[in-house]
């Protein structure tokens, strides 16, 4: 399993590990992952992620450079090298059969065996057949909580693309307060939510931990406002796969989300999907809170559809694919 190596704050000998200390997607994807696959009788060689808590079944590698991730590689001799850092982290033609988890946006460089999170992401890449696999999630993770307090959460990076503006619209049409937790790279964004919003937004800056669990889970509604623009390199943004989604429905929490990237496919049954653009007046933004499912349904679905088993066999089944030769784009 190889994840790309991120530095966590300013100590340079820490690394985000696997799950992460706070914010990390692909982390938690892979940690969630490994959930599935431990219980499926899988051993696991985790590279890229130093210092990741120890447990049964999982080997955690010191490794980061590429030629020391190659050598752990080989002397593991694993069945299948599951990548996902775009076969950034691996050695060009490695010798082991390969499959790629694309975590982003736009056709992947080097990409082996790519695998993908949603159709629309799938599509943005420029594939047809390749396969689509959501993203996991591991209930036992999320505490679930039926009554719920009365505000609105945006959990994920503070940036243009993520809609936390757009979710501060919503939250004030609804006359609800929106909780706002995760890293604040682009400061001036942040600086003018606060300025705009003051009595909407409460910043409470990057969670992890129980904090962060507890958050989502009592939270009346998550909000996934993605935009199609403003997103980090090329500009436009397809929301490729949003952890968010499943880690709010298992914990009963219900989904408001925009039409943008995989957002259409995944949310319809564990919340509402809004059109990108849509002005949200009062009126709106009620009905739109009084349609939503309830937790026990939205608990339901995530586990339904997205269970580290379910994700882990399908997982297993690519796997399989790879390891007998087959390569596809
Ligand atoms: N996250 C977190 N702490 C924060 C903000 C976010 O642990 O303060 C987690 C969140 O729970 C999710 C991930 O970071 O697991 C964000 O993943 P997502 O796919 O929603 O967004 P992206 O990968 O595009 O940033």
């Amino acid at each position: 399993m190889v994840v790309p190596p991120y530095r966590y704050g300013a100590d340079p000998t820490q690394w985000i590990t696997v799950p992460p200390q706070g914010y990390g997607g692909i982390q938690w994807v892979v940690a969630t992952l490994m959930d599935g696959l431990l219980e499926a009788g899988c051993e696991i060689l985790l590279l890229g992620a130093p210092g990741s808590p120890v447990q049964d079944g999982v080997t955690v590698s010191p490794a980061v450079k590429t030629t020391d991730i190659h050598v752990a590689i080989e002397a593991f001799a694993p069945d299948v090298v599951h990548d996902h850092s775009n076969a950034a982290a691996l050695p060009p033609g490695g010798l082991r059969p390969t499959v790629s988890t694309h975590h982003l946006n736009g056709v992947p460089e080097g990409q082996i065996n790519g695998v993908y999170l949603s159709r629309a992401q799938r599509i943005a890449a420029g594939s047809e057949s390749a396969p689509v696999i959501r993203l996991p999630v591991n209930a036992s993770r999320y505490p679930f909580q039926e009554a719920k307090d009365d505000y609105l959460l945006f959990l994920g990076r503070v940036s243009a693309h993520k809609g936390v503006r757009e979710s501060a619209a919503f939250a004030r049409a609804a006359d609800l307060p929106l909780t706002v937790a995760g890293p604040a790279w682009e400061k001036d964004y942040l600086d003018a939510l606060l300025a705009d919003f003051p009595h909407t937004v409460r910043y409470v800056g990057e969670v992890g931990g129980s904090a962060r669990t507890r958050l989502i889970a009592r939270a009346r509604a998550q909000l996934v406002l993605s935009q199609p623009w403003g997103g980090p390199f090329s500009g436009r943004w397809v929301e490729p796969g949003a952890t968010v989604v499943s880690e709010a429905a298992a914990s009963g929490t219900p989904v408001i989300a925009s039409d943008n990237g995989c957002l259409p496919e995944i949310v319809p049954g564990v919340g509402t999907v809004l059109p990108v653009g849509q002005e949200i007046t009062p009126r709106d933004a009620e009905r739109v809170l009084g349609s939503l499912p309830t937790a026990q349904a939205v608990r339901e679905a995530a586990v339904d559809r997205w269970s580290h088993h379910t994700i882990a066999r399908q997982y297993l089944a690519v796997y399989k694919r790879a390891v007998s030769g087959e390569v596809w784009t």
